[in-house]
């Protein structure tokens, strides 16, 4: 068909040059193709398929800066595991439901909205990194600021670390929450002393990184926490247009037994409305009903607002763009496009998919300029012997940076920061825990184990020469 050229004649002519009998079903290799096109005086050329999917992606609408006004931030909630992330989302959320909402139902739909005398903010609902680093699959960031709470009676913890290098590794703003000073044993001064070694210095130490103390319990100094949070929000400058097509994240979605396909989408560009055709990766269809965090229906939904959408043809996954189309038929062949391409595919191809194998080609093409390495060790001297000995490795050419580094198993964490910030991960007399290796695999994320760490030394700096032995 591309060749304009009757299927008879290149079935024929691939026939005559030996080429076998073959029928229009039949697969051509592209070397064949290329081949059989040359005999027709055509040049074919191969198709770069990961365009396909940016082709499908692609805004086509330019961002008209006279229309751009200032929108919510969007905000996370990260930090170690009951140190109070879900606590004060919670208190957050019940002291800014006003009386007039109160009457309706408090629906969780994976992010709400709370208005504050300095303007509105948005908060991711689910607590933890999954929030935002799944978001970041097709490069969409779905958060502006990171909340990072840190319980002043226990300090700076390995998921305190970790949700500190996720937040780094996205480049979003940290604030820092320091939780339970209404507890007898609470240390203010500790945890702000612990958080300077991860380069979150307080202001009045010279630093600048905000730091509120709180109680989600009592509420004492939250007031001033979304304060920092506005005050931060209104440098970072943060602006859309929402005179234009919408364009949104899916934060959740599932298969409602009444309502059908639900999904939760963040709204980050333009203005949905009900009615507007959508295509949602796999899902397409029109929006039928759209429902805020209030458990009201609404007709329009502008930038930065969190909307459960009913009319999807199927459940969408989280993390899956949403764009408003012209018409119905639009969406669907889309959606048809996703479909046609495959999911697993299109994930493989849009993640970074760094490995030492192929690091020196890498950064011969100029595409590596800094290699991102992950550590986890057994204890934590090993961690700062393997970080130093590996920092001194980078020369002009590329620059070795440790991420991320702590004591233990390899863990889905650790995984999903890798994907999302194209390192390695390095481990020292540490196991990776079952789901991390299967995150591994199926991100393709490079996983090297080791006993000894001048091994370890010596496999990067081989790889950086390209003289890495291949792995058997
Ligand atoms: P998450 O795992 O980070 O979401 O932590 P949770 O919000 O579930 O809180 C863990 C525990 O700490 C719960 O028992 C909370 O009641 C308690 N907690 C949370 N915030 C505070 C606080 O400000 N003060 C006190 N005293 N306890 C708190």
């Amino acid at each position: 068909d591309a060749l304009s050229i009757p299927a008879n004649d290149i079935i024929k002519k691939l026939l005559i040059s030996g080429g076998g009998m073959l029928n229009l079903n039949s697969e051509l290799d592209f070397e064949k193709a290329e081949e059989i096109a040359l005999e027709f005086d055509r040049l074919v050329e191969m198709e770069q398929q990961v365009d396909v999917i940016e082709e499908i992606l692609k805004d086509d609408e330019e961002d008209d800066e006279s229309k751009m006004v200032e929108r919510p931030p969007v905000v996370c909630v990260m930090g170690h595991v009951d140190h109070g992330k879900t606590s004060l989302l919670d208190k957050i959320r019940s002291t800014h439901v006003t009386t007039g909402e109160a009457g309706g139902i408090t629906q969780h739909i994976g992010a709400y909205t709370v208005e504050t005398a300095n303007g509105k903010i948005t908060f991711l609902d689910t607590p933890g990194h999954e929030a935002f680093t799944s978001m970041r699959m097709r490069g969409a960031q779905s958060t502006d600021i990171a909340i990072l709470v840190v319980a002043a009676d226990d300090g700076v913890m390995p998921q305190t670390v970790e949700a500190i290098n996720h937040a780094k590794a996205a480049e979003v703003e940290i604030i820092v929450a320091i939780n339970k000073i209404d507890k007898e044993s609470a240390n203010i001064e500790r945890v702000k002393q612990e958080l300077t070694e991860y380069e979150l210095i307080p202001e009045d130490w010279g630093g600048s990184t905000i730091f509120c103390p709180v109680s989600a319990h009592t509420g004492e100094g939250i007031p001033e926490l979304l304060d920092m949070v506005s005050l931060t929000a209104e440098v970072l400058e943060l602006k859309a247009n929402p005179d234009r097509k919408a364009r949104g994240i899916v934060l959740e979605a599932q298969l409602d037994k009444g309502r059908g396909p639900v999904a939760t989408v963040l709204v980050q560009k333009g203005t949905l409305h009900v009615g507007d055709a959508i295509a949602v990766g796999n899902a397409h269809g029109k929006v039928r009903a759209m429902i805020n965090d209030k458990g009201k229906r609404i007709k329009s939904a502008g930038p930065s607002t969190p909307v459960e959408i009913l009319g999807l043809s199927e459940v969408p996954y989280a993390g899956e763009v949403c764009m408003a189309m012209d018409s119905e038929k639009e969406a669907r062949a889309v959606a048809e496009k996703f479909i046609a391409y495959g999911r697993e595919k299109m994930l493989s191809e849009t993640k970074s998919q760094l490995s030492l194998d192929d690091l020196f080609d890498q950064i011969q093409a100029g595409s590596v300029k800094e290699l991102n390495i992950i550590v986890k060790a057994d204890v934590q001297g090993s961690v700062e012997a393997v970080k130093q000995s590996l920092e001194k490795l980078s020369n002009d050419e590329v620059a070795v940076k440790v991420i991320h580094g702590g004591v233990g198993a390899i863990n889905e964490s650790d995984v999903m920061l890798a994907s999302a910030s194209n390192a390695i991960i390095i481990g020292f007399n540490v196991r990776p825990e079952p789901a991390a290796k299967d995150a591994a695999a199926a991100d393709k994320v490079d996983m090297r184990l080791y006993r000894v760490i001048y091994n370890a030394i010596e496999d990067i700096e081989s790889a950086m020469k390209g003289m890495l032995d291949p792995e058997f």
